[in-house]
């Protein structure tokens, strides 16, 4: 990779620039609930405005069923950037056309401007040019800050970035930086954290981790199936019975990839999921048969602290116990506060994420301290899984 040009590459001054943003955020009672996705675009729009640019925010909001539906407006969002970005924010009720032709006229430089729903046209999600030609048209330059929709090729994430000069925005350029750092081009040795409940959907990150890290550590329900895989008896625990010869393949590729897999040697059990109930903690072989493994057990957590140490990039998707359920979540707090500590002393790189990990990861109060945490979701495992996200294929020049 790395074949991406940023905002400092383009000239952008005084241009109008068309920005693909991620404004699908959380609602409630018609307000929003949550602005991170918000915030995180203020280093992007900063620069832009800063060089007198006009900026087009360009975005996509729930599933419209692709048409016009008030239903998924941006208007609301476009308010509540307004007040997180402290100035103006305008609003066109129209993606494409003299709507959004008149509302950009109109538009002082420096300014924003949020286009309504790119949703609303057929054309998005079918990646359709002349849609995307649409678009185009209304202004000098494309600059895609929107990750996290860049596993789809839409309209507006792919078709688009090939019809103007194109660039990352500053938080596609840090989001695309770390997953290089850790993954593509990393430091060894490399670990992989894998946690969460299943290995059926988790089959393709398994395959690719295996190729690319140095130590796969597992946690989690798909733990048990990989111990299950061994003959090992996991009473009552979450397990999945058709996988089994599946977990053997991927422990086979594993060793011809020399990529060492850690299981857990203990669990911590209890007779159901649910919070503070009584529980014990066992060795892997003696998981009664009437208890579930709910986490990984102290001596296994405090190992794979000590495994850490020895590397220097660590991947994290996939919670390693019940997390949401005290006192199941001390295994994953245990090693992200590990792996927060490594991080501060400049002794590792570390990126995670996944919605569940990064729930985790807040719960165990240690995000900013993590190298990056992805909040990009789908588009963050797929990249996990070694696939090339549309949206940043087209950013890539020759
Ligand atoms: P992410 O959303 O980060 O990709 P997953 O969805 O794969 O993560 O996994 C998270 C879920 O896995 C959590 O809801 C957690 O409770 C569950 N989980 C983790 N360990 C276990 C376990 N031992 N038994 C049952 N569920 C588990
Ligand atoms: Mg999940």
């Amino acid at each position: 990779m790395s074949g991406f040009q940023t905002i400092d590459q383009i000239s952008v001054a005084h241009k109008i620039v068309l920005l693909r943003a991620d404004l699908n955020v959380p609602m409630k009672d018609g307000a929003v609930s949550d602005d991170a996705r918000l915030t995180r675009l203020l280093p992007t729009l900063r620069d832009l405005s800063n060089a007198k640019a006009k900026i087009i925010i360009l975005s996509h909001f729930g599933r419209p069923d692709r048409q016009r539906n008030e239903k998924y407006t941006l208007r609301p969002v476009a308010a509540a950037l307004q007040k997180i970005w402290g100035h103006p924010v305008a609003f066109a009720d129209d993606c494409i056309g003299d709507t959004a032709k008149n509302a950009i006229a109109a538009l002082p430089e420096g300014q924003i401007l949020v286009l309504e729903n790119t949703r609303f046209h057929a054309g998005e999600e079918t990646n359709d040019k002349a849609f995307a030609k649409q678009l185009a048209e209304l202004g000098d330059v494309y600059v895609n800050d929107a990750f996290s929709t860049a596993h789809r090729a839409h309209a507006s994430t792919e078709a688009l970035a090939h019809l103007l000069p194109s660039a990352a925005g500053r938080l596609m350029q840090a989001e695309l930086t770390a997953l290089e750092k850790a993954l593509s081009n990393p430091a060894h040795p490399v670990a992989a954290l894998v946690g969460g409940s299943k290995i059926s959907t988790k089959l393709d990150l398994l395959e690719n981790l295996v190729t690319k890290t140095d130590i796969l550590v597992l946690g989690g329900g798909m733990a048990n199936t990989f111990l299950a895989a061994q003959g090992i008896n996991v009473g009552k625990s979450l397990y999945e019975a058709d996988m089994l010869d599946t977990a053997r393949a991927i422990a086979i590729r594993a060793t011809e990839k020399n990529c060492r897999i850690v299981l857990p040697t203990d669990v911590v059990v209890a007779p159901k999921l649910q919070a503070d109930i009584d529980t014990q903690n066992v060795p892997v072989t003696a998981i009664p048969a009437d208890q579930m493994a709910l986490d990984v057990g102290t001596q296994s957590a405090q190992d794979i602290c000590e495994l850490l140490k020895t590397c220097k990039t660590v991947v994290w998707n996939g919670p390693l116990g019940a997390f949401e359920f005290a006192p199941f979540d001390h295994a994953t707090v245990t090693v992200a506060q590990a792996v927060a500590a490594l991080t501060k002393q400049g002794k590792i790189l570390s990126v995670a994420g996944g919605g569940d990990t990064v729930a985790a990861l807040t719960h165990a109060g240690v995000t900013d301290d993590f190298s990056y945490v992805s909040t990009a979701g789908g588009a963050f495992l797929e990249w996990m899984e070694g696939k090339t996200l549309p949206g940043v294929a087209a950013l890539m020049r020759g």
